[in-house]
């Protein structure tokens, strides 16, 4: 039988009326359902905090259990008129929770969060939602079951805090494990690895989930439920009226996501990519009915005239440039820096050199540790490292836009007749997207240029 597989963020769990309209969705299927939770709104950022005032703080860890409980019987007042069932759930609840406190007072007495702990204790908000979020369906009388990803046999390949699944090993165990259930509810945000220990997707992973689990049982489409209309042309912050993108091909809405967009875990589309399988995009708050998604990403999507269909950008990004004399032709210098970044963890979102200098876009958080890694490797034909923080990556995304003759020239005369100065241009890297980078007082300026020349 095909499923749908769902998935409901940490927007879509803050109060009565998200449960509610959770339920009324729900009732629109009649297929199969897996539906991936993530944690309550919040909550995840909550146990990161407390999980670092544990290490030397014994009364944090009640402080911590005592507001989670305190989070779960509020929702539960307010959803739940039957008082046996909200004590039956809340009970459920007081075990999961004792669980976790066990792990924390461990933290408290080593003083100290090993890699497997750390992932164990932040996979709780997920395994709380999905615990309510069962008790609750059942309670309106649906028949849902909570399904653990170790009980799914949703394998990783064990690297803690960011892990990968591994397709080869799980395809099969989750389709067995779903075999002739008709709602799935399923924690988001971790597999396990072969050893069986918890190891987290990255923060936000829980799209990633949901996507992972959509192609091991290749359902008939992964819906993800947002609070807002979908992709858009344009950050509302910055553009005027920024028009709603109905359809995306899968690179469109990665590239997308990849450099800022907020709406879908850049990891998401790849598990989906080669199995063909579509991503639906709705507003919970105004759905109406299934056929009619915000935003759907599969592998075609329209060629607009303009080829540009929206504008992005991340702060979050900086360069480290290499100088020095034909340091673009030195054979081995990439591949020395980039194997040292490899084993520091460090990833390197994008390379764009020159004859004079290499520029490497790195996360922000691992700009300085890359800087001095390089440093490090002391090679010649490097005469200047530098780390610039202060730029912003713009990404103007749309299928097309490799064929579309003059497009750079005409963004450049667009945002130069702002008075903005390009710092780098890259164009052909990737087929659907160019990408600009510009010092951050001009990100404003440049994404609002570059929208109203192809947008309006
Ligand atoms: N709760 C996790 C986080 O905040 C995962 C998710 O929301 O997707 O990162
Ligand atoms: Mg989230």
């Amino acid at each position: 039988m095909p499923y749908h597989v769902l998935k409901f963020g940490g927007s879509n769990l803050k109060k009565k009326d998200d449960i509610l309209r959770i339920v009324n969705v729900i009732g629109k299927y009649d297929s199969s359902l897996v539906i991936v939770v993530s944690a309550f709104y919040g909550v995840t950022d909550i146990l990161v905090n407390a999980l670092e005032k544990v290490k030397s703080d014994e009364s944090a860890i009640t402080e911590l259990t005592d507001l989670l409980l305190a989070l779960k019987k509020e929702t539960l007042d307010e959803v739940v008129d039957d008082a046996l069932i909200r004590d039956e759930i809340y009970e459920a609840v007081k075990t999961r929770v004792k669980k976790l406190k066990r792990y924390l007072q461990g933290v408290n007495f080593f003083g100290d969060t090993p890699a497997f702990v750390n992932d164990t204790i932040l996979s709780y908000g997920e395994r709380l939602s999905a615990l309510m979020l069962t008790g609750i369906l059942n309670y309106f009388k649906v028949d849902a079951e909570e399904i653990l990803p170790k009980e799914l046999g949703l394998l990783t390949d064990g690297e803690f805090g960011n892990a990968t699944v591994d397709f080869d090993l799980t395809g099969n165990n989750v389709k067995k494990a779903i075999k002739g259930k008709k709602i799935v509810i399923v924690p988001g945000f971790y597999g396990v690895s072969s050893e069986g220990k918890t190891t987290l997707l990255g923060r936000g992973g829980s799209d990633y989930s949901a996507a992972a689990i959509a192609k091991c049982i290749n359902a008939s489409s992964l819906d993800l439920f947002k609070d807002v209309d979908g992709f858009l042309s344009g950050d509302p912050r910055y553009v005027d009226s920024p028009q709603r993108i109905e359809k995306l091909s899968y690179m469109e809405s990665a590239e997308l996501s990849y450099f800022g967009a907020k709406i879908l875990h850049p990891r998401t589309v790849e598990p989906l990519r080669e199995a063909g399988i579509p991503i639906r995009i709705f507003n919970i708050a105004t759905i109406e009915d299934l056929s009619h998604p915000l935003t759907s990403i599969q592998h075609a999507s329209d060629v607009h005239d303009d080829v540009i269909k929206s504008v992005t950008f991340s702060d979050d990004i900086g360069i480290l440039k290499l100088k020095g004399a034909g340091i673009g032709n030195k054979p081995g210098i990439l591949s020395k820096v980039s194997s040292a970044m490899d084993h520091a963890g460090i990833n390197i979102k994008s390379v764009i050199t020159s004859q004079t200098t290499i520029n490497i876009l790195i996360e922000m958080s691992h700009l300085k540790k890359s800087a001095d890694l390089v440093k490090d490797l002391e090679l010649h034909a490097v005469s200047e490292i530098i780390a610039e923080d202060d730029i912003s990556v713009i990404a103007a995304v749309g299928n097309g836009i490799m064929k579309k003759v003059g497009l750079a020239g005409r963004i450049f005369t667009a945002v130069s007749l702002k008075g903005i100065n390009i710092e780098i241009i890259s164009v052909g890297a990737s087929p659907v997207a160019a990408y600009f980078i510009v010092k951050k007082y001009d990100r404003a300026a440049t994404i609002r240029a570059i929208h109203d020349e192809y947008v309006k």
